[in-house]
Order: structure tokens, then C-alpha cells, then sequence
């Protein structure tokens, strides 16, 4: 759109488009070269996901994963996905950078299958066009069998938002994912709109709920009584819970006062390549240990 404007503003004269390129935000202006530099790491496959593990407190191990998109600039600085992955969507992008992490994801999964390493589950994180994309159960089914990895160590993650925005729609989606055989997680809960009731209506396996709710647990008395609601819903649901960003004890402590076992934040670990992931799955045991 902004490449159109420029070109209008450009005709009606040098004056009209140095205008519109004063007015044009700061931002528009960096997420259009972001956007570039996209294509170019997209082209030169630089973008890989990184994987956090989830932890079962109760239990003392890992339980799974979660995929992270990461992405280096050309000096080695880190760009956040919360930047990049809006840009991705807003200029056509995020089909090939979802596509490019679900066929990664996959085959790192064979090799951990072939290796006999333990790694329980791998969650992926659906964008919201990616979730409404003709083509998503496609690439899904491609991507497991491409690699031959068992569709039960899948996962994907999409948030409250995306399925309620169209209902029915989602559901049906849901549903195919479904019986793929992979699992399904609502991500960032808590933050969107989702009514209880539509919750049964999804095939849902687990709620990850948002780490603003987790941060100030042990100060906010609102934020404890949301996580309690939260985690007492699901568990007559039969849902299972993550807490996400997990980085204190005292929110460990509370969150197991309340039943809610598996988490996943720093406290545990951060993000790590995949080949460091036998490594850290094995000391986080060792540690449970002692
Ligand atoms: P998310 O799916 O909710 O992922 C969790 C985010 O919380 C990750 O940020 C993770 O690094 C961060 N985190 C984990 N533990 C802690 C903690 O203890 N403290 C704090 N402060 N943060 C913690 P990250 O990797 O920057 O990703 C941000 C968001 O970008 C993700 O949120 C997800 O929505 C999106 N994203 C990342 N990778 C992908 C991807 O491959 N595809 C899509 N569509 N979205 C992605
Ligand atoms: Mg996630
Ligand atoms: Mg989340
Ligand atoms: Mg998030």
C-alpha cells in the first residue's frame, strides 16, 4: 500500500511526495525495510526456531517444547518475532516463514527420533493468517511425512483471537488438525476474548496462559485469583495448563499451590538450538534430582 501512495504522491509532483514522505510514520518506514530484510533472510534461510522447554514441576522433568522463530541480523543482533512476524504478515511473507519453521520443526524432530532423544512434544506457533491459509493442513500433512515423524509429537499453538474470529470456521480447522493427530494449544490466554462456553466447543488440549498474568502473581491479587479461575476451569474441562514465563520460585511455589504444574520461562530455561536441546532436557533432570 505505502509503495502505491508513493507512486500517486510522486506524479502530482516533488513537493507532494516529499510531503508524503515526511508524513509517513517512522514506522511504516522501518517495517518496510524490515520487510526487505526479511526476503533476504527468507532467500538465505538464515531464520531457524530455537526451542524452549516446558517443565513439569510435579514430576521434576521436561514434558516438551516450543518452537521459536529466530533471526539474526547481519551484525548478529537478535530481531524479536514480536517484530518481525507482523511484518511478515503484512507484506506476504509468513506463508513461506511459517512454512520454512513447520518443515524445520519437522526435521529436527526425525533426527531426535533417530537419535533416541528424548524430547516429548514440539509446539509451533500458527499466525493468524497462517491458521486461515487453504493450504495450512496441507503443509502439515507434507511436513509429517516428508519426515516421517509421528504427528503426536506436534503441536501448534494459536491464540484466543484467532479463533474467535470466525468460530465456526476455526472449529472445522481445529477439527482436521486435529485428526491429523497433532495437538493443539491456545496460546496467550487470558489476553483475548474467548467466552468459556465456546472453549468446550474446541478440540483444545492445553491452555498456555500469558505471561503478563504470571509476571506479578505474587504482588497482584487479581492476576492470582485469574490464574486460580483459570486453572480450576481447565482442569474440569479436562484442558491441561501451561504458565508461560515462568522466572521466579514464588510463582513456581503458587503456581503448584494451585495445581498448575507445567510451566515454561527462564527460571527453567531460555530458547536454545536444537542441538543443544538433549543437553539442557538432560541436565534440567539431573537438577530435578538432587
Ligand atoms: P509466544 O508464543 O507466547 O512465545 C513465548 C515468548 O515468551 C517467547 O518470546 C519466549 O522467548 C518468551 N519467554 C519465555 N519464557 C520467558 C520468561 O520467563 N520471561 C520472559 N520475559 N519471556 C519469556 P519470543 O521468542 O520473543 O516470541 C514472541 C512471540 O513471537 C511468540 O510468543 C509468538 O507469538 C511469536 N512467534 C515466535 N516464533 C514464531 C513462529 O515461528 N511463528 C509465529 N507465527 N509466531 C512466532
Ligand atoms: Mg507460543
Ligand atoms: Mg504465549
Ligand atoms: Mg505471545
Amino acid at each position: 500500500h505505502a509503495d502505491v501512495a508513493m507512486y500517486h504522491a510522486k506524479e502530482k509532483g516533488r513537493n507532494n511526495y516529499q510531503f508524503f514522505n515526511a508524513a509517513m510514520n517512522e514506522k511504516a518506514q522501518s517495517q518496510l525495510s524490515l520487510a526487505n530484510k526479511l526476503r533476504v533472510a527468507l532467500n538465505r534461510k538464515i531464520i531457524h526456531p530455537h526451542y524452549q522447554l516446558k517443565v513439569d514441576t510435579q514430576l521434576g522433568k521436561p514434558v516438551g517444547l516450543e518452537a521459536l522463530a529466530r533471526w539474526n541480523d547481519e551484525r548478529g543482533k537478535p530481531i524479536s518475532p514480536v517484530h518481525f512476524i507482523p511484518v511478515a504478515e503484512e507484506h506476504g511473507l509468513i506463508a513461506r516463514l511459517g512454512k520454512s519453521v513447520l518443515n524445520q520443526v519437522c526435521i529436527q524432530i526425525r533426527m531426535w527420533q533417530d537419535m533416541d532423544v528424548e524430547f516429548g512434544s514440539v509446539a509451533v506457533n500458527l499466525s493468524a493468517q497462517q491458521f486461515r491459509d487453504a493450504n495450512l493442513l496441507n503443509d502439515i500433512k507434507e511436513a509429517i511425512e516428508d519426515n516421517r515423524i509421528d504427528p503426536t509429537s506436534l503441536e501448534v499453538e494459536v491464540t484466543e483471537n484467532m479463533v474467535m474470529d470466525d468460530v465456526e470456521d476455526a472449529i472445522r480447522i481445529l477439527n482436521d488438525i486435529k485428526e491429523m493427530g497433532l495437538k493443539i494449544a491456545i496460546d496467550d490466554f487470558g489476553t483475548g476474548y474467548s467466552s468459556l462456553s465456546y472453549l468446550k466447543r474446541f478440540p483444545v488440549d492445553t491452555l498456555k496462559i500469558d505471561r503478563t498474568f504470571i509476571r506479578d502473581l505474587s504482588i497482584d491479587n487479581d492476576d492470582a485469583a485469574i490464574v486460580s479461575a483459570i486453572v480450576s476451569m481447565a482442569q474440569k474441562l479436562e484442558i491441561n495448563v501451561v504458565a508461560e514465563g515462568v522466572e521466579t520460585q514464588e510463582q513456581v511455589e503458587f503456581l503448584r499451590s494451585i495445581n498448575c504444574n507445567v510451566v515454561q520461562g527462564f527460571l527453567y530455561a531460555k530458547p536454545c538450538a536444537g542441538g543443544e536441546v538433549p543437553l539442557v532436557w538432560h541436565r534440567m533432570i539431573e537438577e530435578f534430582e538432587e
